[in-house]
């Protein structure tokens, strides 16, 4: 796979970009994702003029929107943002990005619970930067978290997995026939979409059985949409229960009772929280590689992002 591109706040990668010539450096994005990535950073207040240093600012609720104010000298920058941020997000377009980590609390980069200060100087948590926003709204589909969430690890492996799964779709469709591509992606992904969500597995196996029948263009759209929405939906222990036990019925000949036993028994334990997933997962590659299983061995449920990550180790 080609390297991924991630949009990125740029004082998460610990350039000085910030009001007070600081930065918010994330070492976990720099050092051990940024090995798997390529980052497009961007700082909206710089990029839009505002330089280093620069008076901080913060959101004022308004009747139309939130806008960007200073907070010292009152100076309202709404409308030099929102038109620099416009053409951002179409200069991002050629981009190819897989997803976006914003910078959280930032009246221009966060992307939920930003303050927004009411008339009488009291704030709220329920606004978003306004580049996030325009970004957001630009790019609906596209996987965005902030460095703040990506802390919380069934976020964090959430939001890894979603990008890895996006730029594996976008690199099967991009050359030959695009209904074949359709069918092998699936194919290769059925228990991943599974443990997100049954309801777009069920919806997504109808599309990829009339993918045959449909323009090759709209099929391409379903489908992606229908796969970032999927993969949206949070995966719980019991939906990995159900896959694991699913993946279990693969082996139901080949292994003797103490061992179907003690599969069972460890996914019960992840069930419960006792056990990461990394375990079941590792016992049954075991047996994937053991009677080297076919469909199993193609699935990228099983190793849906580099093991060096160890995302699975902490869900
Ligand atoms: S939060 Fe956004 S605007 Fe603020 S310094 Fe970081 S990248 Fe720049």
């Amino acid at each position: 796979m080609d390297r991924i591109r991630l949009g990125i706040s740029s004082c998460l990668l610990g350039e000085r970009v910030r009001y007070d010539g600081g930065h918010k450096l994330d070492t976990f994005l720099r050092d051990t994702l940024g090995r798997y990535v390529e980052y497009i950073p961007v700082c909206p207040e710089v990029e839009c003029g505002l330089g280093v240093p620069r008076e901080a600012m913060r959101l004022i609720a308004a009747p139309s929107g939130s806008r960007l104010v200073t907070i010292r000298g009152g100076i309202d920058h709404t409308e030099k943002m929102l038109a620099w941020a416009r053409a951002k997000v179409a200069a991002l377009e050629k981009m190819d990005l897989c997803g976006f980590i914003f910078k959280s609390g930032s009246p221009s980069s966060g992307m939920e619970r930003v303050k927004v200060y009411g008339p009488k100087g009291i704030p709220v948590k329920n606004g978003f930067g306004l580049f996030a926003g325009v970004f957001m709204q630009h790019f609906p589909l596209l996987p965005v978290e902030d460095e703040g969430r990506l802390n919380d690890p069934s976020l964090r492996e959430n939001f890894i997995e979603r990008i890895f799964a996006l730029a594996d779709w976008r690199e099967s469709v991009q050359n030959g026939k695009i209904a074949g591509a359709v069918v092998g992606y699936h194919s290769r992904n059925k228990l991943l979409i599974l443990s997100h969500s049954p309801k777009h597995y069920q919806a997504m196996g109808r599309l990829v059985a009339d993918s045959g029948r449909m323009d090759a263009s709209d099929l391409k759209q379903q489908y992606e949409n229908l796969l970032m929405e999927a993969l949206r939906v949070k995966a719980t222990p019991a939906k990995h229960a159900n896959v694991l036990q699913h993946m279990l019925g693969y082996f139901k000949d080949q292994l003797a009772p103490d061992e179907k036993q003690e599969l069972l028994e460890i996914i019960a334990s992840h069930r419960q929280g006792i056990l990461p997933l990394i375990v079941p997962i590792t016992l049954l590659q075991h047996y994937v590689r053991r009677f080297n299983q076919p469909y199993l061995k193609q699935q990228t449920y099983v190793n849906p992002h580099p093991l060096e990550l160890k995302l699975r180790n902490h869900v």
